[in-house]
């Protein structure tokens, strides 16, 4: 459902037809993720932990040694940028430290320069990744990269937890397959090629639980992944419409932080244990929680660094930003590429569980982004609509009363106001009947932190009011 203009297509489908429309979607996808390579992936990761230490370093070491030469021969932002470095040893003797991190920003200037020359476009797959501020990269993937990820994803991740991807799932997304306005069910559709449900995570509250839940039964859903603060949004709802809960084999969450109090709602109500995640659209580190409830690097799919603000390399326990380098990927090779995301090396790096992969604790993502409707519904994961346009540096949501907010827009080149308007709309088709005023601004404030916030919410930061007023008076042009 990539393009703008097949979503739109796709809002005008009866629900039978959109249903029908998931299948086909899903069958598609099922020949790139399932394509080949995928069955060796699989024996390759079952293999994984079985192996020796040794056997595990030699192959990181020589996945490492591969990318670097790719990017240092092939791509030409590394080609200039690493002029000078002898990169030749990484991999053998060298430290990885030599070669300078690089940022999004850097990516986003020219996505281009970080292709592999010798690859056809024809050969790449396309990822969006959602930013913090409300802007977005291109990442792309070699197709064949696709079914060792998913390999991966099904032995280390779903698997682990005890379920796989021929078990009956409900997935709760940020894709808005179901209009923000929808006032009555379903508030999901059901892709029956992969026997999932998949769930708007914008409509979830007390009125609407039952109709959740009940959908859950019908269509004998055994496992759950999605966001984390969506699925404790189900669980809470429900617990307070005072439903009875809903046993669930396992809940799998991924892309926003997970808060203690989100994984005691998810608990109780599904009766079973809530297993973290961690991964990006860039493609360069995977992580997943083991049953004694710690997070545990995926290897084989990228090293990790964890690295102070001035580049130095954080000491156990000490948090800070998780520097990647993508061993899968020799299309656009991602090397010590800053996360945005943060996290700490585990002091006691041994697990009971008897996984030998290194362990993180603090990951930590964003945790606030989300904004209140009038009638008190909490809606998250407004970043994929945030970061449509290129034509936009940054965006950002101020909410200033329940129902009401200003979408501050910092214009990039060659923006239009259209953009801003597009923007909104995307926004409102998630959450529904809502007050969103735009405004251009030269510059989007940064929390005290320094941090760039995609939301806002000033009634808890009235600090922030004055910076923001002059704003809202809406008298700055492009
Ligand atoms: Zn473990």
């Amino acid at each position: 459902m990539g393009s703008d203009w097949k979503m739109g297509l796709y809002r005008l489908l009866p629900v039978r037809l959109q249903e029908a429309a998931l299948a086909f979607y899903a069958r598609g996808l099922e020949r790139l993720y399932y394509g080949p390579g995928y069955e060796s992936w699989k024996d390759r990761a079952r293999e994984w932990r079985r192996g020796t230490p040794d056997s595990r370093q030699d192959w990181i070491r020589e996945r490492l040694s591969y990318i670097v030469r790719t990017a240092a021969l092939k791509a030409p932002f590394y080609r200039k940028k690493w002029k000078g470095i002898g990169w030749k040893e990484i991999g053998r003797s060298g430290p990885l430290s030599i070669l300078p991190t690089i940022c999004k920003q850097e990516i986003r200037m020219n996505e281009a320069a970080f292709l592999n020359e010798d690859r056809s476009p024809k050969s790449l797959w396309m990822e969006k990744t959602s930013g913090t501020t409300g802007t977005s990269l291109k990442i792309f993937w070699p197709k064949e990269m696709l079914p060792k990820w998913w390999a991966l994803v099904e032995v280390l991740v779903r698997n682990e937890a005890g379920v796989g991807q021929d078990v009956p799932r409900a997935m709760v997304g940020g894709r808005p397959i179901i209009r923000g306005d929808a006032g009555k069910p379903p508030y999901w559709r059901y892709n029956r090629r992969w026997r999932q449900l998949y769930f708007s995570s914008y409509h979830i509250s007390r009125e609407t639980a039952p109709h959740y839940i009940g959908s859950l039964k019908k269509y004998r859903s055994r496992w759950m992944t999605g966001y984390g603060s969506a699925i404790a949004a189900l669980a809470e709802s429900s617990s307070g419409a005072g439903l009875a809960p809903c046993p669930l084999e396992t809940v799998i969450v991924s892309g926003d932080t997970l808060l203690a109090g989100m994984r005691r709602s998810i608990e109780a109500f599904f009766r079973c244990k809530c297993r973290d995640s961690y991964g990006q659209a860039e493609g360069v580190l995977m992580a997943m929680e083991c049953g004694m409830g710690r997070m545990h690097l995926l290897s084989m799919t990228g090293i990790a660094e964890i690295l102070r603000e001035d580049g130095s390399p954080c000491g156990s326990g000490e948090v800070g930003e998780i520097v990647a380098t993508g061993l899968l990927n020799d299309a656009m090779p991602l090397v010590r590429y800053r996360t945005g995301d943060y996290a700490s090396w585990a002091v006691q790096q041994t697990c009971s569980c008897g996984n030998p992969e290194p362990v993180i604790e603090n990951l930590e993502g964003r945790v606030d982004d989300y904004i209140i409707t009038e009638d008190g519904r909490k809606i998250g994961r407004l970043s994929t609509a945030m970061k449509r346009s290129p034509r936009i540096h940054s965006s950002q949501l101020v909410q200033d009363r329940p129902g009401h907010a200003y979408l501050l827009v910092r214009p990039s080149d060659g923006y239009r106001h259209s953009h801003a308007l597009d923007v909104r709309e995307d926004i409102l088709q998630r959450i529904g009947r809502f007050d969103l005023e735009i405004r251009e601004v030269p510059e989007i404030p940064k929390t005290p932190s320094g941090k760039l916030a995609l939301v806002v919410r000033l009634d808890e930061r009235p600090g922030m009011k004055p910076v923001y007023e002059k704003f809202f008076k809406g008298t700055w042009k492009p």
